[in-house]
């Protein structure tokens, strides 16, 4: 079941310039590289995130709570 009104993926993808969040999704599902966002909830830090790479996304919001948009979507 995939949660595509979750507020932080509705960020995620506008922050990313998608007015669809299906839209944002299918760009990004073949993709290597996928946006991610803080799931913090007073912060809405977003970076481009590599899978191999999650070390560097934590260190660019500076707390472990980065998550990528195909997780939140549950499709990943
Ligand atoms: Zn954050």
């Amino acid at each position: 079941m995939f949660k595509l009104t979750h507020p932080k993926l509705v960020t995620l993808a506008e922050t990313e310039g998608y007015a669809e969040i299906a839209d944002f999704l299918e760009d990004y599902a073949q993709g290597s590289i996928v946006p991610a966002i803080c799931m913090a909830p007073d912060c809405d830090h977003t970076a481009e995130l590599e899978p191999d790479q999650r070390a560097d996304f934590r260190e660019a919001c500076g707390r472990p709570s980065m998550k990528c948009g195909l997780v939140i979507a549950g499709m990943n």
